[in-house]
């Protein structure tokens, strides 16, 4: 398959000829022809799939098929979870409209800059506005913007703007776009609140679902590493220095964490910063460039801050603190194995996050294999949970059994164990 063979225009074949992709990737074979015919679409795609050029591709050619925008009408209407995600979409958006004949006025517009310089931008419309909800309806409360001539409506990565609450936002966005407009919808995941936006949003739309296909997953080998709380930092400086990994992303819970963890590492001599989502947009712009860049080789990002970071070829991803839900989990991992790129993906789970744990594997049906590192072995016991169970780490019949001897003064009996 080749990317002339789906019906793109010259001027867009040559951006994507520029960016040497030698060929589209399942999620843009199956979307890029079936948006360019103007159908709705329910896209399940990973990050790092290729899913941005997926709809990006056609928007463009879609409008420059028609009329440029006027007064403060938009054309396209493009809604994601986080700044970081805004602002990487607007990039793509230039990158493969540079050889339009005639520019497309694309703006982004998300929260954490100043509200005036986006109003003025909005004064003679746009033909593509990305955006997040937040600032979106901002925008709108200041009549900024008319959404009434919106032909095409996107929502990316549906299930991590449910997950901010955008459920709320999205019945007063929906009543201001016209009925008749081409609406299309990705996400990485379909928890039943996604797929109930889905029905409303979408009409007979065509399903698309490359995640289910085994052989276009991204090649994420995940590790699941037993270790007590107290010394996870210094795991991971073990880990980062024996490994000599260069690009690690490091999920920790907290603000406090992505600093205090940062500092202890750039103690031990790792050039390391964090990454949260109340640093300024421009300490977050810096972080990421210089991650990019390769400046920094560990950045520690609350999931907030990572949301929608695009960073290729990122080798290794670490749960220093384990996501809270199974979703969270897919993303996160997401974030390696790019694009055909192998990566690492690594959890540290202890005592007391064992059964957590079990809880997001269950959902992805995954069995992992827990390991021990040399000199890092947990210690800690396992804490009885309310119904009197043991939440954390079971005793193995081995343990079992060595109790046993130890409670008789008999050795314990090999032969039960070896059969
Ligand atoms: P996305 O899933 O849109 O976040 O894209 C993940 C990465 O894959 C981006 O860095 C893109 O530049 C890259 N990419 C997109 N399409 C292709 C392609 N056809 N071949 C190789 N890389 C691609």
């Amino acid at each position: 398959m080749s990317f002339s063979s789906l019906g793109l225009s010259q001027p867009l074949q040559h951006a994507v000829a520029e960016r040497n992709y030698s060929s589209p990737t399942p999620i843009q074979t199956l979307a890029i022809p079936v948006i360019l015919r103007g159908a709705d679409v329910w896209a399940s795609a990973q990050t790092g799939s290729g899913k941005t050029a997926a709809f990006v591709l056609p928007i463009l050619q879609l409008l420059s098929a028609g009329t440029r925008p006027h007064g403060r009408f938009v054309r396209a209407l493009i809604l994601v979870p986080t700044r970081e995600l805004a602002a990487q979409i607007g990039e793509s958006i230039q990158r493969y409209a540079r050889h339009l004949s005639e520019p497309l006025k694309t703006l982004t517009l998300h929260g954490g800059v100043s509200i005036n310089p986006q109003m003025m931008a909005l004064g003679r419309g746009a033909d593509i506005l990305v955006a997040t909800p937040g600032r979106l309806l901002d925008l709108l409360d200041h009549n900024a913007l008319s959404l009434s001539a919106v032909s095409i409506l996107l929502l990316d990565e549906a299930d991590r703007l449910l997950e901010l609450g955008f459920a709320k936002e999205f019945g007063r966005i929906l009543a201001l776009l016209p009925a008749s407009r081409q609406s299309l919808l990705f996400s990485a995941t379909f928890p039943p609140e996604v797929q109930t936006i889905a029905q409303s949003l979408l009409r007979d739309p065509v399903r698309l679902n490359v995640a289910a296909e085994p052989q276009n997953k991204p090649d994420i080998h995940q590790r699941v590493i037993e270790v007590d709380v107290p010394r996870r930092t210094q795991l991971l400086r073990h880990l980062i220095e024996k490994n000599q990994w260069t690009g690690v992303l490091v999920f920790v819970a907290t603000k406090y964490s992505t600093e205090h963890v940062a500092e202890k590492l750039r103690t031990a001599g790792i050039k390391a910063t964090a990454l949260h989502g109340e640093l300024s947009q421009g300490a977050r712009t810096q972080a990421l460039a210089e991650f990019k860049a390769g400046k920094v080789q560990v950045l520690l990002a609350t999931d907030l801050a990572a949301r929608g970071l695009d960073i290729v070829q990122l080798p290794v991803v670490v749960n220093y603190d384990l996501p809270r839900s199974a979703v969270d989990y897919t993303h996160r991992i997401g974030r390696t194995g790019r694009a055909g790129e192998a990566g690492i993906a690594i959890s540290f789970v202890s005592a007391g996050t064992h059964a957590h744990f079990r809880l997001i594997e269950k959902r992805h049906r995954l069995g992992l294999p827990r390991e021990q590192i040399e000199g890092f072995e947990p210690t800690e016991l396992a804490v009885p949970d309310a119904a009197g169970g043991i939440k954390g780490k079971r005793k193995s019949r081995k343990d079992k059994l060595r109790e046993a001897a130890a409670r008789s003064g008999k050795p314990p009996q090999r032969a039960k164990l070896d059969p």
